[in-house]
């Protein structure tokens, strides 16, 4: 599988903002890359996002509900974000794990609704600064891992050290390779062959300045990417850096 470069707009994207997407469009059409492109906007512009793009990157949700349907109001099914034309879901992500309590569980069932409606989730997980500080990352990517992954491997997992995401810190790049193979072997031990359709990809202050380094590293199957993916020639800078 080719590296994925996922941008994750956050609540952030009015209508005006979609005229990125035509740039990142017109740009792929014009020089296809190597990497899979997939921008993931606010659930309000999603439809229009697919239209935009038109097919040259993909679309995808920040979560969905666990849930097909039924009384959760202002919650999403994974059934409508395939609906408006996604492909992805971010599940998981510490954001919503810190202001949503979205424990383990939690994220596990979210990705098994995911892959129910035929969306591939992108399962995020990393270790908070107190974590690093305390010598536990790799004890707590595994602890994540096991409770947050379903029990299907058409997924892609997010590497994503809590302290690096949007501070514009990030972890050596010893330190990348060193939990990548970590969630590596996790992955082969769980899922066996079939972990190689596995991306993991490393999220935490990606900008175009430190993508081709970060992304050269062994085990890193792409990048999550958010500030920098609000701006089509950030994005499409990570997205041929790969
Ligand atoms: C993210 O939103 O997952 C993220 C990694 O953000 P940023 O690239 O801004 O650090």
């Amino acid at each position: 599988m080719g590296a994925l470069i996922a941008g994750n707009w956050k609540m952030n994207g009015l209508t005006a903002d979609l005229a990125e997407l035509d740039a990142i469009a017109d740009s792929l059409a014009a020089e296809p890359a190597a990497a899979e492109a997939l921008v993931c906007p606010p659930a309000t512009l999603l439809a229009a996002a697919a239209k935009r793009l038109k097919g040259r990157a993909g679309v995808g949700g920040q979560t969905c509900h666990p849930n097909e349907k039924g009384a959760h109001t202002g919650e999403l099914s994974a059934d409508m974000l395939k609906d408006a034309g996604a492909a992805y879901v971010i599940v998981g992500h510490s954001e919503r794990r810190a202001d949503c309590g979205e424990g383990d569980a939690d994220v596990k069932a979210r990705a098994e609704a995911a892959l129910r409606a035929g969306l591939r989730p992108i399962v995020a997980i990393g270790e908070t600064l107190e974590e690093r500080e305390a010598g536990r990352v790799v004890e707590r990517l595994l602890e994540q891992l096991a409770g947050s992954l379903p029990d299907a491997a058409a997924i892609d997992v997010a590497y994503e050290p809590v302290w690096a995401i949007g501070t514009g810190r990030t972890p050596s790049l010893a330190d990348i390779g060193e939990a990548h193979a970590a969630i590596r072997t996790a992955l082969a031990e769980r899922f066996g062959s079939a972990a190689a359709d596995i991306r993991v990809l490393y999220g935490g202050s990606v900008k175009p300045g430190n993508a081709a380094e970060i992304l050269a590293v062994d085990g890193v199957g792409g990048a999550l990417v958010g500030g920098a993916s609000l701006k089509a020639a950030d994005f499409l800078a990570i997205v041929r850096a790969a």
